[in-house]
């Protein structure tokens, strides 16, 4: 029954009482973008920059990358699409970004961070995304990865906004879910990627299955982490999404509108499962499912809490 109201489920995203909830799809490229907008996803939440040069030996010039972002916001023309800006280092190794053998590279210079050694990177970047901004007549958000200080997001807004487009950043370091408040007197939005944002939590790899139990976006220190993000946003009047993999768990997923986060990006294969996952249940319901969540003392039983509340 799951997969047939999923298979029918058309958007936009809403509660069953009319909440708005923006479900979106996460993107490496112009040919996932291009799919994507056939399906219900309403824009993008996260086009992952990194993996669509991820090939590449040498920089690519700002026209070639112009030429990759415009092929990502023409699908999605007059929609909303959200840019990350490289997010190098770590878990993605990229030949062009000059990383050194770091022994711990997860804690090391990678996302925003290398535009300190690097500051062309991410200028020729945001001039490329400028670009292609003019050529398409759209308005991208950009964001920024791995945001630790409000000072980092100052830096950032201030290089995205002289070229007339709108900044935000990711929220996967504590750090930045503490800072919240902070960072949002500077920047228009913040998306949260749980992928990170547990794994830093935890302390736990986030690619070693061994560890898994404790990278899970169930844990009541990475639940508590995204309602006090999601706060920040509601007393700053600025959207909160989520473009992690929790954006993509139908039961997580009601329990993040609960906690106040206005969009949820995803694999565009889960978007009919988690567009009718949200229709199905009322904000009032979602909002129950968030408190039992919260309240709970480990996943699983956080898991069970929320279902309940939900009624499933
Ligand atoms: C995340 O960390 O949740 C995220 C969306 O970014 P990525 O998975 O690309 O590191």
């Amino acid at each position: 029954r799951t997969r047939e109201a999923a298979a029918a489920w058309r958007g936009p995203g809403r509660t069953s009482d009319g909440h708005d909830v923006a479900i979106l799809a996460n993107v490496q490229d112009g040919a996932g973008a291009t799919s994507a907008a056939k399906g219900q996803a309403e824009g993008i939440g996260l086009f992952r920059t990194e993996l669509a040069f991820l090939g590449n030996e040498t920089e690519p010039t700002v026209q070639e990358q112009a030429e990759a972002y415009a092929a990502v916001l023409s699908p999605f023309a007059g929609r909303k699409v959200v840019i990350r800006t490289l997010d190098a280092g770590s878990d993605k190794p990229m030949k062009f970004a000059n990383l050194t053998h770091e022994d711990n590279p997860a804690l090391g210079m990678r996302g925003l961070r290398l535009s300190v050694d690097n500051p062309g990177l991410l200028e020729h970047q945001l001039d490329a995304i400028a670009q292609a901004a003019k050529a398409t007549g759209e308005s991208p958000w950009v964001m920024a990865p791995m945001v630790a200080t409000a000072d980092e997001a100052r830096r950032f807004a201030e290089q995205v906004r002289s070229r007339g487009l709108t900044p935000g950043v990711m929220v996967e370091i504590p750090a930045a879910a503490i800072e919240a408040r902070r960072i949002l007197e500077y920047v228009d939005f913040l998306s949260i990627g749980t992928n990170d944002l547990a794994q830093y939590t935890m302390a736990a790899d986030r690619l070693s299955p061994d560890l898994a139990t404790l990278t899970d976006a169930w844990q009541p220190a990475v639940l508590e982490l995204i309602a006090m993000t999601a706060r920040a946003g509601d007393a700053a009047g600025k959207p909160v999404g989520v473009c992690g993999e929790a954006a993509a768990d139908p039961l997580l997923a009601c329990v993040l509108v609960g906690l106040g986060i206005s969009s949820l990006s995803m694999a565009a294969s889960a978007v009919q499962l988690v567009g009718a996952s949200v229709s199905s249940a009322s904000l009032a319901q979602c909002q129950q499912a968030a408190k039992a969540a919260l309240a709970a003392a480990d996943p699983a039983d956080a898991r069970r809490a929320a279902s309940q509340a939900l009624g499933r």
